[in-house]
């Protein structure tokens, strides 16, 4: 188990008001090395970036939608 910072327990109450994301879940193949609290989003929202407790999270989260819209982009594409 990682070390989960006291501090940051308590600002984001606790890691059980929020639930894995789905999204980074399935597409972040380095998904069960991040930290607790990166992989989870708040409970009542969609599993977008957005709704991620963390700032890395939410960076991780919007770095996988990149990287599938460029995957889907043409190749035609300048
Ligand atoms: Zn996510």
């Amino acid at each position: 188990m990682e070390h989960i910072d006291p501090a940051l327990i308590h600002r984001f109450d606790t890691p059980r008001s929020g639930r894995l994301c789905e999204f980074c879940r399935e597409f972040d193949a380095k998904f069960p090395e991040r930290h607790p609290l990166d992989q989870l989003v708040a409970r009542n929202r969609k599993p977008n970036a957005s709704a991620h407790l963390t700032e890395d999270g939410y960076v991780r989260h919007r770095m996988l939608e990149l990287r599938r819209i460029a995957s889907r982009a043409p190749l035609t594409a300048a």
